[in-house]
């Protein structure tokens, strides 16, 4: 029984795209949560971000510890929300440089995936990529699921459909998840340095030198990442701070109003 669309929020998407426009050196990726809908729709309310153990090319592998930490945010937020049946309903990943469509490994690690939920959807963001014509960046995306080949023994991929679903702000757990980013690719960077920085075999030139190339690392995420991210979280303050503004005003000729009568 394959799926016959997807509904992506549109700030479950926005996180997404933050995660993947990220790192253009690497494929990122994370889990979706959401809701399968009657008529084989799902539909993905948000996202959570994964740290990547293995940063080889094409492996993209979720660990059985993160998918169970997932389903535990999942039953969380479904408190939170008020959403029972909210639960792991996909994953997704980037390419950076690379075409959106999915490889022979990724077929294949999202056909071990459907064997443990029919259901389950697979999201590819393609980034870093330059339309010929335009000579402009582009990001594109994909959600496809996997079947068994005609011949043979291998799986081929099956288009699925994904509607970007928009909303008029940013939902509680969506926003965790963008601000939980920074720390993430943070925490990848000193993961990294630590491992490096062990060897003791190093002269003090080489150690200084990986010590510069931490730092700058830092600071190129920190103007791509988390300057951005403050800046909008700024603005989103700014903007509540004028929304309480209104409704109070609001509220005092409502009063008025009510006192006349
Ligand atoms: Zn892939």
């Amino acid at each position: 029984m394959a799926i016959s669309a997807v509904h992506l929020e549109a700030d479950a998407f926005l996180v997404c795209m933050n995660h993947a426009l990220s790192t253009e050196k690497e494929e990122v990726m994370g889990l979706c949560l959401g809701e399968m809908e009657t008529d084989r729709i799902v539909h993905i309310h948000s996202v959570i971000i994964l740290r990547r153990s293995d940063k080889r090319k094409d492996r993209v592998e979720i660990s059985p510890e993160q998918l169970s930490a997932a389903s535990t945010e999942a039953e969380r937020l479904a408190e939170l929300t008020g959403k029972p049946l909210l639960r792991v309903v996909g994953w997704y990943h980037s390419h950076p440089h690379i075409t959106v469509w999915p490889s022979h490994v990724d077929v294949r690690t999202q056909a071990m995936y459907q064997m443990m939920d029919q259901g389950f959807v697979g999201l590819i963001f393609s980034c870093f990529i330059e339309d010929k014509n335009t000579k402009t960046g582009r990001v594109l995306f994909t959600c496809f699921q996997s079947t068994q080949a005609q011949k043979g023994a291998e799986y081929e991929r099956v288009e699925v459909p994904v509607h970007v679903v928009p909303r008029d702000s940013v939902g509680k757990a969506c926003l965790e998840s963008a601000v939980e980013l920074p720390r993430i690719l943070c925490q990848e960077e000193q993961d990294t340095y630590r491992k490096i920085h062990s060897l003791s075999h190093l002269d003090p030139i080489t150690k200084i030198h990986n010590g510069s190339v931490f730092t700058k690392n830092l600071c190129s995420q920190m103007s791509a990442v988390s300057g951005p991210l403050l800046q909008w979280l700024e603005d989103r303050l700014d903007q509540n701070q004028q929304n309480i503004a209104d409704l109070q005003l609001e509220k005092e000729r409502l009063q008025l109003e009510l006192a006349s009568m």
